[in-house]
């Protein structure tokens, strides 16, 4: 028999882990609504040129990392491996920024798809949750994406974070630099990788983002991008500071930080999460100028971050925040007997419908195997009748933490259980 095994890179999801991604998820999309974003969804795959445009893009992750293929149709499609890329075709292509009041505000969860060594916290296809605020030009902004990011951290239980930022200017600034970049670079380039000496004709910026170690060391002296900000670029990355001062985030300038998409401009930031193991930056984001306009749209702003669900969950676990993700069983019912056996079905479904989560065994078994697949569903009550009880419509309602006992009218479940179940939710309320 052939053996059938997931695609390198990849991963499946289920049991603890599938409930802590749910609820890690959660968590994001809450904080998302709260700063007033709206859900958005793109297609997982597009057209190959959006992510290439022209060969615009000279990154690793465009040139190198992409799965793109040819429809039967012989269209080359691409499995998008970045979010802002599509959400940003999909607001030229339905004209948001015509019909929507600006700025649109949109956050994405899905999976992205990335030609890259698996290793710690790197796969082929991972899950990010974003968000992109397109349309309108302030500091303001810039600093309420990167609060969003930092609180929702926080919100999920993190403290250790460590937030990264730079600018990296307009165009004004980014000529100037470049040029710098450009003289300082290319007495050592003999020395460097190919693409690093391909890349310093078309774009300098990426030899600092090298990973290479010689590169690395080389590129360690490079002039700072700081240096060479125009005024006003210069003016607004104080201001965006300031607001994060007032706003009470803690972060460091980086001036190395470049980040690995080239449609960056302005403040770009990154935020690692300390802890035992080091999975690299879990958040990367910034401004953009002209990415719409680079597709055909309105020259409108934007600016989003993404965060990388794998490696946010890794933290997550590593801190023992997902102790509570899993939400366990409301009630187990416990029939003893043939007849209990299948008026047990009735109940279950009784039990269902008033708004406890519930289950049954799916055979008969002895009331020994029953506790153990109670407590192995997480189960906080077992609902528990006999033939003789059910005639006369009673059981016993256990409390499975307290160990606790009471005989209740089953002729009256609804209320009931109403009566002396504390549903997870209460249960919160009351800690
Ligand atoms: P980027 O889209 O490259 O700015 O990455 C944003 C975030 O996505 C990173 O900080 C990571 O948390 C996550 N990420 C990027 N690439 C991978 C990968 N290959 N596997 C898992 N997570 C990734």
């Amino acid at each position: 028999m052939p053996t059938y095994q997931k695609v390198k890179g990849t991963m499946d999801v289920f049991g603890h882990y599938a409930r802590v991604k749910e609820k890690v998820s959660n968590v994001l999309k809450a904080m998302a609504e709260l700063y007033a974003y709206s859900p958005f969804e793109t297609p997982m795959m597009e057209s190959t040129d959006l992510f290439q445009r022209g060969s615009g893009e000279t990154t690793d992750i465009v040139e190198k990392q992409m799965y793109t293929f040819l429809d039967k149709g012989g269209r080359s499609l691409t499995l998008r491996p970045e979010y802002t890329a599509g959400v940003a075709r999909a607001i030229v292509e339905n004209k948001l920024y015509a019909t929507s009041d600006l700025p649109i505000k949109a956050y994405y969860e899905g999976p992205l798809f990335r030609y890259e060594r698996p290793g710690l916290g790197r796969y082929r296809q991972f899950t990010q949750f974003g968000v992109e605020c397109v349309g309108e030009d302030s500091a303001w902004l810039d600093a309420e994406t990167l609060l969003l990011a930092v609180e929702s951290l926080y919100f999920l239980g993190f403290r250790k974070v460590k937030a990264k930022i730079n600018s990296l200017g307009g165009k004004a600034s980014r000529d100037a630099y470049r040029k710098a970049l450009v003289e300082y670079f290319r007495p050592h380039v003999d020395k460097m990788c190919q693409d690093c000496q391909r890349r310093i004709d078309t774009n300098p910026l990426r030899l600092l983002d090298c990973k290479v170690p010689g590169d690395k060391e080389i590129a360690k002296d490079a002039p700072s991008i700081l240096d060479y900000l125009v005024d006003e670029d210069r003016e607004r990355f104080e201001k965006v500071k300031a607001y994060l001062t007032m706003l009470g985030v803690d972060f460091e300038v980086d001036s190395g930080l470049v980040r690995g998409l080239d449609y960056y401009s302005g403040l770009v930031f990154e935020i690692s999460i300390a802890g035992e193991k080091d999975y690299g930056a879990v958040l990367g984001g910034g401004h953009y100028d002209d990415l719409l306009g680079e597709l055909g749209g309105p020259s409108l702003p934007g600016v989003g971050f993404a965060i990388g669900i794998e490696r946010l969950i890794a933290s997550y676990c590593d801190e023992g925040l997902d102790k509570d993700a899993d939400p366990g069983l409301d009630v187990y019912l416990m029939p003893i007997g043939k007849e209990a056996f299948d008026a047990a079905f009735t109940l279950l479904v009784e039990t269902r419908l008033n708004g406890y989560s519930a289950e049954m065994p799916a055979k008969e078994g002895k009331l020994n195997s029953y506790f153990k697949k109670a407590e192995r569903a997480g189960a906080r009550y077992a609902l528990i009748f006999g033939d003789e009880e059910l005639k006369a419509g009673k059981a016993q309602l256990k409390d499975l933490n307290k160990k606790e006992q009471i005989e209740i009218d089953l002729t009256d479940l609804e209320h009931e259980l109403e009566k002396h179940i504390e549903t997870e939710g209460e249960h919160d309320d009351h800690e």
